[in-house]
């Protein structure tokens, strides 16, 4: 249905763009922004610095945390903006950092039918993000919650009717939509989808534990992923409770596992899964009971966001958040003998882009109506953290918070003659995308679908949680000049640098692409902070009651 929508509004919008300025489109630079010297210097000198070996990967908590927020703060004060935390420019952010162990590595889970022994890593990873040093479960049973997804909006509540306090739901990966175009949002995975949520409502529920099957399919990744991910230290965030509110054990079992649980049921788990999948599936229990202790070593202390403002004229009390992380992964397992993952694209590009906005927006005749925050926040790299806790507590108040525009790999790319719009129909918000990108001469395209929940796993998403309309959008594949592009990839032939430590500036790297992508959010963020209006969510989309108090 919201597919159907969207492909409505777009096919309308994008035509007519395209007839209004597709003679800008072949082969000239006419309608693309000039990229001043200056601002390129600006932008390249930060990049190089934040992704340099001095700052260490730029990991929260570890000793680089301190003199890459100061290097931050610092330059937001020499391009003039002010602290935007009363006299601050840093926000705390109390994160806990933990590591789970299994008492006795492995879980034995005693059914009607047998007898199963889970064993850690292997067939599953468990965690905890509670302070606790032992977490016991004893003697607990087994509900099976289909999709663990309770969603009025969608007349979906794996929930209904099945009582789960204190007990271990096992729940599927993904959504409904996943297998059948009807249910949901089809292949686009919505945020029921995501593994986060299955946690937040199971823990809602009052579970004590939540075992998700692994399906690489449907997961979009692989058994070792989830391994990796828990292989070391566990970041989340610490609530005043301690994180008494979250469910004590959260974790993953493999399909293979979950087969041998079934079977010591008397369920086959085949049949489950596939009734899991029609529309009015009942939630069951398992007949398994299991009597287990996870350890935990634990600490909590405090990483920080970095804020900087600008304030308005009339309409001060009214603001655009500009936001980008600044963390990445610091040092770990080398490749190559290199152990510094230097995060240049990802993110100190995006601080840089930051900074680039600020001082345009600081040079600005008259200064714009609306405040600009300009936000780089922690953790992103462990679970979008410091924008979580921004969400939590924000700054300035998110009902006066008319956009997030958040900037996560900004390196290394030419320009364009497109934009790639992420969550296309979902707000009002396009508009003013398509208008600023047509005027740089170019034109938008829906994202394609993303069974893989792309869109939850960067920071604006926790803008949208909290209602505030966010604006995804940078220059797609559609290269203004082709032939430079493929001589760029003969002299410096692409590396996968994802997550790696060869993640690193190089004097090389065209940034044109980079400064359009940037003007682009310019021009939006410029228009917005001299405007009065709050762009809306659109019908159906569910941040649109949070936002509008319904
Ligand atoms: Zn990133």
């Amino acid at each position: 249905m919201k597919k159907l929508i969207l492909c409505a509004a777009l096919a309308g919008i994008i035509p007519a763009l395209r007839a209004q300025v597709g003679d800008q489109l072949v082969g000239t630079t006419a309608a693309v922004e000039n990229q001043p010297a200056a601002d390129e210097a600006l932008f390249r000198t930060h990049i190089k610095a934040l992704s340099a070996d001095a700052f260490g990967g730029r990991k929260p908590l570890s000793v680089h945390e301190e003199p890459v927020i100061n290097y931050i703060a610092g330059t937001f004060k020499d391009l003039g903006l002010e602290p935007a935390n009363g006299s601050s420019y840093f926000q705390e952010v109390p994160l806990l950092s933990v590591r789970t162990r299994f008492k006795n590595n492995e879980i034995v889970v005693n059914g009607s039918h047998g007898t199963v022994k889970l064993h850690n890593m292997e067939d599953a990873v468990v965690w905890s993000l509670r302070g606790e040093k032992s977490i016991k479960l004893a003697n607990t049973s087994f509900v099976f919650a289909g999709f663990g997804i309770n969603a009025p909006e969608y007349g979906w509540n794996d929930y209904d009717g099945i009582d789960v306090k204190g007990k271990i739901v096992i729940v599927l990966v993904n959504d409904p939509g996943y297998y059948d175009d009807a249910l949901f949002r089809g292949k686009n995975m919505t945020y029921y989808g995501r593994w986060t949520y299955k946690f937040e409502e199971a823990g809602r529920q009052g579970a004590a534990g939540v075992l998700i099957i692994h399906d690489a399919g449907p997961a979009s990744y692989d058994w070792s992923v989830v391994q990796n991910g828990r292989a070391n230290d566990n970041l989340s965030l610490y609530s005043a409770t301690g994180n008494k509110e979250l469910v004590p054990i959260q974790g993953w079992v493999t399909g293979k596992a979950a087969e041998t649980l079934f079977a010591a049921a008397g369920q086959s788990s085949e049949t489950a899964i596939a009734a899991a999948r029609q529309k009015g599936f009942k939630s069951f229990a398992l007949s398994l009971k299991t009597t287990l202790e996870v350890l935990n070593s634990a600490k909590v202390a405090n990483s920080h966001n970095v804020a900087a403002i600008l304030p308005g004229t009339d309409l001060k009390d009214e603001y655009i958040i500009y936001s980008a992380h600044w963390d990445h992964l610091g040092i770990g397992t080398p490749i190559d003998g290199d152990s510094i993952y230097n995060g240049a694209d990802d993110n100190a590009s995006g601080v840089s882009a930051l900074f680039l906005l600020a001082n345009r927006f600081k040079k600005l005749a008259e200064r714009p109506r609306r405040s600009i925050l300009f936000l780089s926040v922690t953790a992103e790299e462990s679970g979008l953290l410091g924008s979580e806790y921004y969400s939590l507590h924000p700054i300035v108040p998110l009902q006066k918070t008319v956009v997030n525009l958040n900037m996560d790999g900004y390196g290394n790319k030419g320009r364009t003659t497109s934009v790639t719009l992420g969550g296309a129909g979902d707000a009002e918000t396009d508009r003013y995308v398509i208008e600023a990108a047509a005027a740089q001469g170019r034109i938008v395209m829906p994202a394609a679908n993303q069974t893989s929940g792309g869109y939850f796993r960067s920071d604006h998403f926790n803008f949208a949680k909290v209602g505030v309309p966010v604006i995804l959008a940078k220059g797609g594949r559609d290269y203004l000049d082709p032939a430079a592009e493929e001589a760029k990839r003969i002299a410096h032939p692409p590396v996968y640098s994802y997550h790696q430590p060869n993640d690193e500036y190089h004097d090389w790297w065209d940034l044109s692409g980079s400064l359009q992508d940037i003007y682009l959010f310019y021009g939006i963020g410029l228009r917005l902070s001299n405007d009065s209006s709050f762009p809306r969510w659109n019908e159906g989309i569910p941040y649109k009651a949070i936002r509008e108090g319904k």
